[in-house]
């Protein structure tokens, strides 16, 4: 397994770099040409070799990892046509325009074309002109398709989305098993499987099921490092969710509901709150379903309140947010979902909203759905565990980008992500949580330990419901004592003690709520408890997002875009097939107002040069002369402020006053139990408040000269780009504190980045 990580965009350098050694010049050629892309990702040059050398593969790798280029260059280099199984239309039609645009010769096969375009593709499949064709499986696997392919001799198979083969994934289609047959009729064949699913079960599987000869196996890191996770107690959905789809205004967003009622009531509500919204689930007519996905493509339409099911034919690369309205059922599903976010390598955010409820009803609901199988307790078994990890995956406060990775047997390299709720340390513990813990545990008891949950809630808030007065607990001490907290929030602290083993709920069809065994240390005061406050959560930027849109001017971003849906109007084709949003971005940070400047964006490769770049051009200059912009800039530009409002925190008080002294970072860390790299960020916050010439005391001057002479060089003020300029051995956090310093230095100079320029 690799520990490489994907890079979010290709390097901005020019076209006649020298070609990283070893890659066959073939493959750098047509990636130059049909992508514009100058560099590989992590496996692709392995799982290109594979499909060059006509060897059987299984290539895994996140979503948004790559591997469709892996598929579409073999074919292009040897001149050869080859197949790719989909099994959707619209993945296909999006994949098939999408190379289009680019120049490609691929076509799909599918029920919705007309028979003249038939004709056509079968010209076109006899003159050895098209490179790839798309085809579901059902189709492929009717006796005059395989007959026609017997003619073409085809050389290369390749199966998209290769979970769908076994029964063990999380969408088996029975379609796919007769994919099985594809052996025996093309013997010379290759076949190559390609997946994002992780678990080594269904990996196995699909050796099996596809009957692979000795593959090529390639597994990626399933980390996603541009997606910032949050999870949160879902206190009021709605509310937080429109606040949510708020911070990513005009762009895409998806809400997974669980009920299509669900989704109903959220879109409304969106709309409502002028977000433009739509529901999307089974259901909706045929028309409606495709109105809704043409005008999220378009980008006329910003959110989709979905049910999980019609994720799949959602295809946007540019989705800067995933919201859970409720928990998935398994991490698997998560991870699935989530993967919808950020495809195209730039940020994007991931909002889980949880409540205990939940997880009642995925139990009711696994035990119902396995109630007519012939021997249901191991099914239910085995999905409650997966829910398990799910549930503890919401509880814990453990970064989630390592709990991911380890989920899926991994290990996460960095000790802060960075990018997630606890690394930013946006949890907050409560104040008192030791006391509150201790009213409700004696709640607990002194109801006899047998009421449920909302029972416990209804005492301890001061009910005075028929069901209190009659039994007389409204003359229990404990009556009313927590009145102030929210009857939700309640709950959420409820079970936080039931995780953390200090109550136990039992499993009966009416669950009680009893005493763990360490509640009595508690109760006499003789242990501390932790609680996270499940209040409304401060919700920081990120230090990632202010990278990826650092020297992005946003107008100029959104000038784009409206340039680009001109485009996809006129082509009849979804937005970011026309170009994605990490090339508007560079667009938009870089300026080019020359083909030779523009022929050196990521992403513009040379139809798309010759085709588009006039227009583009023509708008950044007109827009850049009209607002006084900086064109054609190559400046480093160093990152925005990492949190812009950090809210007063004990142990960031306690480091301020500690690198007052002059205290190094990993005395610091240990004072105040943080990670090193948290105190990185504190440090950060303590130089904006009290500006100094040099990192004296952090950062030795050797080190800091070599990090700016890098990030001089590769004109980058990224992070990832610059870690392995400097061959890993400066840390991200080092990188980042000393970039955050030069950016101190330059504004307290009066230099501000935007305007600086070569010319
Ligand atoms: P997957 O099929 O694994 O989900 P895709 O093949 O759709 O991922 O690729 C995701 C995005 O990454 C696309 O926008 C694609 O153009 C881009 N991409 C792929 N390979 C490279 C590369 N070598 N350099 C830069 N961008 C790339
Ligand atoms: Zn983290």
């Amino acid at each position: 397994m690799s520990s490489e990580q994907p890079q979010s965009t290709g390097t901005a350098g020019a076209p006649d770099e020298v070609a990283p050694s070893g890659v066959d010049p073939r493959i750098l050629e047509a990636l130059r040409q049909y992508w514009g892309y100058e560099t590989l990702r992590p496996h692709q040059r392995e799982a290109i070799e594979a499909g060059l050398a006509s060897r059987d593969s299984l290539i895994v790798m996140p979503t948004g990892g790559g591997k469709s280029l892996c598929y579409q260059i073999p074919p292009l280099i040897a001149g050869r046509l080859d197949v790719v199984v989909s099994p959707l239309i619209s993945l296909m039609k999006d994949q098939v325009d999408g190379l289009r645009q680019s120049g490609y010769p691929a076509a799909a096969i599918h029920s919705s074309i007309t028979s003249e375009e038939r004709e056509a593709l079968r010209d076109a499949i006899r003159d050895n002109r098209l490179r790839l064709l798309f085809v579901s499986p059902e189709r492929l696997m009717t006796p005059t398709f395989l007959d026609f392919l017997g003619h073409q001799r085809v050389r290369a198979f390749s199966i998209d989305e290769a979970h769908c083969i076994s029964q063990w994934g999380h969408d088996f289609r029975q379609e796919y098993r007769r994919l099985a047959l594809l052996r025996d009729r093309f013997p010379d064949a290759s076949i190559h499987a390609y997946t994002a699913t992780a678990t080594e079960r269904v990996r196995k599987d699909i050796v099996e099921q596809a009957g692979l000869r000795n593959p090529k196996i390639l597994v990626g890191t399933f980390d996603r490092p541009n997606l910032v996770y949050r999870i949160q107690p879902a206190t009021d959905v709605f509310a937080q969710a429109l606040e949510t789809v708020k911070r990513h205004e005009n762009e895409a967003a998806i809400v997974y509901c669980i009920s299509r009622k669900d989704t109903e009531a959220m879109a409304g509500f969106l709309q409502e709150n002028g977000v433009k919204a739509a529901a999307y689930h089974a259901g909706l007519e045929k028309s409606e379903r495709a109105l809704v996905q043409e005008s999220f493509a378009n980008e006329t339409l910003d959110v989709v309140a979905a049910t999980v099911a019609f994720g799949m034919g959602i295809d946007r690369s540019n989705v800067r947010c995933v919201i859970h309205a409720a928990m998935p059922k398994t991490i698997e599903n998560y991870q699935q979902e989530t993967g919808r976010a950020g495809r195209d390598g730039l940020e994007a955010e991931c909002v889980l909203l949880f409540t205990y409820g939940d997880v009642m009803k995925w139990k009711r609901l696994i035990r119902l759905s396995a109630e007519n199988a012939p021997d249901p307790e191991p099914i239910i078994a085995t999905q409650e565990d997966l829910l398990k990890h799910m549930a503890g995956f919401c509880a814990s406060a453990e970064c989630r980008h390592l709990v991911l990775s380890r989920y899926f047997g991994q290990t996460y390299p960095k000790d802060n992500c960075g990018a997630c709720d606890v690394c930013l340390d946006e949890l907050d513990t409560m104040e008192g949580a030791t006391e509150i813990a201790q009213k409700i545990l004696s709640c607990v008891y002194r109801v006899g330990q047998s009421f449920g949950v909302s029972y416990v809630i209804e005492v301890l808030r001061g009910s005075r419901s028929q069901k209190v007065l009659e039994r007389g607990h409204d003359q229990l001490s404990t009556h009313g004592l927590l009145r102030e907290i929210h009857e939700k929030a309640l709950r959420h602290l409820i079970f936080q003690l039931v995780d953390q083993g200090l109550l136990v709920q039992t499993q009966d069809d009416r669950p009680v709520l009893q005493l763990g065994e360490a509640s009595p240390a508690v109760l006499r005061g003789e242990r501390e408890v932790a609680l996270t406050d499940p209040g409304p959560v401060d919700v920081k930027r990120t230090g990632r997002s202010a990278d990826e849109w650092s020297g992005v001017d946003r107008k100029l971003f959104e000038t784009l875009r409206g340039v680009r849906r001109d485009v996809a109007a006129e082509r009849n084709v979804p937005a970011f097939i026309v170009l994605n949003d990490a090339t508007l971005r560079e667009m938009a940070r870089m300026r080019p107002t020359t083909r030779e400047s523009m022929a050196r964006i990521p992403g513009v490769g040379k139809k798309k040069l010759t085709e588009l770049g006039p227009r583009f051009i023509e708008a950044i200059r007109s827009d850049c002369e009209e607002r006084g912009l900086a064109a054609d800039v190559e400046v480093i530009v160093p990152p925005k402020r990492a949190n812009p409002s950090p809210r007063p925190n004990a142990q960031r008080q306690r480091a301020f006053e500690m690198f007052d002294q002059g205290a190094s970072i990993e005395a610091v860390a240990k004072e105040t139990g943080r990670a090193e790299s948290t105190i990185c960020r504190y440090l950060e916050g303590w130089l904006e408040a009290k500006p100094r010439e040099s990192l004296g005391p952090w950062v030795d001057q050797a080190t800091y000269s070599q990090v700016m002479d890098a990030a001089r060089e590769l004109r980058a003020d990224r992070l990832t780009p610059l870690y392995e300029a400097l061959n890993g051995e400066v840390p991200y956090s080092t990188i980042r504190l000393v970039l955050a310093h030069a950016r101190l230095q330059d504004e307290s100079r009066g230099v501000h980045g935007d305007q600086r320029s070569r010319s």
